[in-house]
């Protein structure tokens, strides 16, 4: 018998650790008839197909980035195979590039490349930019250019260089997303975040529905893509809040860096569906799509392995539940 890797180990015990709560919230749903009974059951909170253990050795059962990895995140719970490499090339790609343009703009020191056109007195010169300590590094791609024209460009610089005159200069960096499905990969990871915080009970009420359906169908918009921003917050910000204040913002807000993404409430208040939460927004939303006032309400521990909270007995709703408890809530 082979050793088993880390990552494997490390799957299994996420399946371990999840596939009883999905029996015990199946059972408390009266659902439970959905799983067989012989073996235990693990279901992708993506698309919400259930598999055996079986699935983590034979990779059908994938580690999942939160936020996406290309964004930064960790590993930290089990999507199926397909939802993982299709929300990579769906979401995650877009939110990728889109980060990069970003930090360019911003003038954060890199080591990423951006394919970029440079002019000088508009004549262009195709390649790469990198943002260095020193300022902008512009390298021209000679394959990617007429050689006349990469020579007159060439030509305009000396010109400027012996001249001494500052050199009439700009470039323009080509970066290709698309907004809405980056903002579903930072949708998608808010969604995954608050499941591992707080369960399977959390996901299968019916609000949270057309948040898997928008997965499966990126080209259609079915929930709304608003998103706090905050470009003060930290990029390595991560928090859970189960808003309580104002009264009609009652929902689950993930940070992630200076993105606030909002989510349907838990019990004991009726959750609100995605457009609700929109219409609730709307009347406090600001300008570059900062919140007008103050949100609060009960911090959640940011989960560094999935901690089922609304899933451990006794039911959410009982005194004794650990939601209850001061104890789950550091702040
Ligand atoms: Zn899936």
């Amino acid at each position: 018998m082979g050793k088993r890797s880390t990552s494997t180990e490390k799957r299994l015990r996420w399946f371990d650790d999840g596939a009883p709560m999905l029996r015990l919230v199946a059972n408390r749903l009266g659902i439970g008839d959905w799983l067989p009974i012989h073996e235990e059951y693990y279901a992708c909170p993506c698309c919400l197909m259930a598999y055996n253990r079986a699935a983590v050795f034979a990779g059908v059962l994938t580690e999942e980035h939160v936020p996406a990895a290309v964004v930064g995140g960790r590993g930290l719970l089990l999507t199926c195979k397909n939802c993982n490499s299709n929300a990579g090339r769906d979401f995650d790609a877009h939110a990728g590039t889109r980060l990069q343009a970003d930090d360019f703009a911003r003038g954060k020191v890199t080591d990423r490349t951006l394919p970029a056109t440079s002019y000088v007195d508009g004549i262009p010169l195709r390649g790469t930019v990198r943002m260095t300590r020193d300022g902008i590094q512009m390298f021209g791609v000679p394959k990617q250019n007429d050689p006349k024209t990469m020579a007159a460009h060439f030509a305009a610089l000396d010109a400027y260089a012996q001249s001494g005159i500052t050199p009439n200069h700009s470039f323009t960096v080509h970066t290709r997303y698309d907004e809405k499905r980056a903002r579903y990969s930072w949708i998608r990871s808010a969604y995954l975040a608050a499941f591992a915080a707080l369960g399977w009970s959390y996901i299968f009420q019916d609000v949270m529905e057309p948040y898997r359906e928008q997965l499966k169908q990126p080209d259609t918009q079915l929930v709304p893509t608003y998103i706090g921003n905050d470009r003060s917050a930290s990029s390595s910000l991560r928090r859970i809040l189960l808003v309580t204040e104002p009264d009609d913002l009652r929902c689950v807000a993930v940070n992630l860096g200076t993105h606030t993404i909002f989510l349907p409430g838990i019990p004991p208040w009726r959750p609100q569906t995605c457009d609700e939460l929109v219409q609730a927004f709307s009347r406090y939303r600001g300008d570059d799509e900062r919140l007008n006032g103050e949100i609060s309400g009960k911090e959640v521990s940011w989960p560094r392995w999935p901690t089922y909270l609304l899933d451990r007995p006794p039911a959410p709703n009982h005194p004794e539940h650990p939601m209850n408890s001061d104890r789950c809530f550091p702040r």
